[in-house]
């Protein structure tokens, strides 16, 4: 199942089945075979889809159902090889904390921050993305676990925590 053309295809239950262990399967389902729809219908595969121009595409990602900002722009890093930075949850707490950013920071103008400074090669986007979950999954969590965190040096947040 693992190829458009298959989930495509597939009958909805099949596909219900199958990702059932992801959580929302039943709203998933619906969306990778609307996903699926679009692109077959739309591009003729999703080879050529993903060769549109960066606006374009990040225009007709956006305009289907279930997907916003950080969904299309994952969709641009990792599987159409775009250098876009995506900006998830962690990003934003953890930006929030170590330089004392705004937490509901305007998702475009956190992507234009980090995009500015953040150098040019694309392995470098998707690193740092990782870079950004794995510490918020391992050390910056909602009660952050500062201590043994490789970045405390250089975070607000922790300098004003041990001021306390
Ligand atoms: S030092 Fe603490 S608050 Fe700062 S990024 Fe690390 S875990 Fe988060």
């Amino acid at each position: 199942m693992l190829s458009l053309a298959k989930i495509r295809t597939a009958s909805l239950k099949d596909l219900q089945k199958l990702i059932m262990p992801s959580g929302f399967y039943r709203q998933k389902a619906k969306r990778l075979k609307s996903f699926s729809n679009h692109v077959f219908s739309g591009h003729g595969s999703l080879g050529e889809m993903l060769k549109m121009q960066l606006p374009d595409l990040r225009s007709d990602l956006l305009s289907m159902d279930g997907i916003g900002n950080e969904t299309a722009d994952s969709i641009l890093l990792y599987a159409a090889r775009r250098k876009v930075f995506v900006v998830d949850a962690y990003t934003k707490r953890i930006m929030s904390r170590i330089y004392g950013l705004e937490e509901g920071i305007d998702y475009g103008k956190l992507q234009e921050y980090i995009s500015s400074r953040i150098g040019s090669s694309l392995e470098l986007y998707q690193d740092f993305h990782a870079q950004f979950v794995e510490l918020g999954k391992n050390y910056c969590k909602t009660k952050p676990l500062c201590n043994g965190c490789p970045v405390k040096l250089y975070c607000l947040h922790c300098k004003d925590s041990a001021a306390d």
